[in-house]
């Protein structure tokens, strides 16, 4: 008993001095697990937070697309979204009739467009003498040839009248303004600035013995050829019958006007006027789409400068015979 008791505390003696170290064994444990732990932490903090970074994202997009899904898809233009959004342009397809119109700048100077809602101003361009006219220099060619073959293939043709310049329709107008109002002197003679002569890109063109201007020219040989082949020199018939409420101007069997030979063919294969061709181009030109007062200007009276009396029913030719006065 005394040794068991003995045994017991030299055990116990020796149960102190290990605990002792076992303390200090445990401490230095403990201080390395701290470390080590510590460590870990850190890092699987490190990883931890990363994690959380890429679920806040995903999360975040969910909310996003269940959210605000339609709002947000439409501004980043998602294009299933907006397909899905806007289906009815596929679904009621409107042809267009002049998808095949000729690709043209319409701002060029072959196609500008004088008439009585669009005014060129001042518009003053470089002209050449042919024959008895003026035209712009960059038609010369064009017209030469136009009139050449028309006159190789047995026709008369006179050149009756070309570019007339801004100043000469204003005294014009202005005389005739001291007669009338101005109301009624516009539609005797055109405003300055509204005539398509003064583009000088367009002739009148009539029989060398036949140089009244009415409808009746339509009925010449000289007439029936330039009708047909004017677009293969880049020549379209201006005031067309039937167009007058688009060109505000009578039916003129004998103004030719240059627009070229691509733009020409394709307003003379679809029967366009200018103003029609232009509008293809131009969603609001002036005059393209209006109806108009062609009646007021159809039916100014014979107070023509010329003197000659079976054309002078309508600007155009008011114009014309102004200028061969
Ligand atoms: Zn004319």
């Amino acid at each position: 008993m005394a040794t068991q008791k003995r045994r017991k505390k030299k055990k116990k003696n020796l149960t102190g001095g290990e605990l002792l170290a076992f303390r200090v064994l445990m401490t230095a444990c403990a201080v390395l697990l701290c470390v080590s732990t510590v460590r870990n932490l850190t890092a699987g903090g490190a990883k931890k937070a990363a994690g959380s970074v890429s679920e806040e994202t995903e999360l975040s997009g969910n909310v996003m697309t269940g959210a605000d899904a339609a709002s947000a898809q439409l501004e980043a233009g998602d294009a299933s979204s907006a397909s899905a959004v806007t289906p009815e342009p596929t679904a009621t397809p409107t042809p267009d009739p002049y998808a095949d119109k000729p690709d043209i700048d319409i701002n060029s100077w072959e196609y500008v467009l004088a008439n009585p809602w669009n005014s060129i101003e001042d518009y003053c361009p470089d002209v050449v003498p042919i024959e008895d006219i003026e035209v712009d220099y960059r038609i010369y060619d064009a017209m030469e040839a136009f009139v050449s073959d028309c006159r190789d293939a047995g026709n008369t043709v006179y050149l009756s009248s070309g570019y007339r310049s801004y100043d000469l329709q204003k005294y014009l107008f202005e005389k005739k303004c001291e007669e009338y109002d101005e109301e009624t002197a516009a539609t005797i003679v055109a405003r300055p600035g509204t005539s398509e002569h003064q583009t000088g890109l367009a002739a009148d063109i009539t029989e060398e013995y036949y140089e009244y201007k009415s409808a009746i020219l339509e009925d010449t040989a000289m007439y029936q050829w330039m009708e047909a082949h004017c677009q293969d020199y880049g020549f379209i018939v201006r005031f067309p019958d039937g167009k007058e409420d688009i060109t505000g101007i009578i039916y003129e069997p004998w103004h030719f006007r240059y627009v070229g030979v691509e733009a020409a063919t394709y307003i003379m294969e679809h029967n366009l006027t200018l103003e029609e061709f232009v509008a293809l181009y131009k969603d609001d030109v002036a005059g393209a789409t209006d109806t108009n007062d062609a009646g007021e200007t159809d039916s100014s009276d014979s107070a023509d400068e010329a003197g000659s009396s079976d054309s002078a029913n309508d600007a155009d030719a008011v114009q014309d015979s102004v200028s061969e006065s």
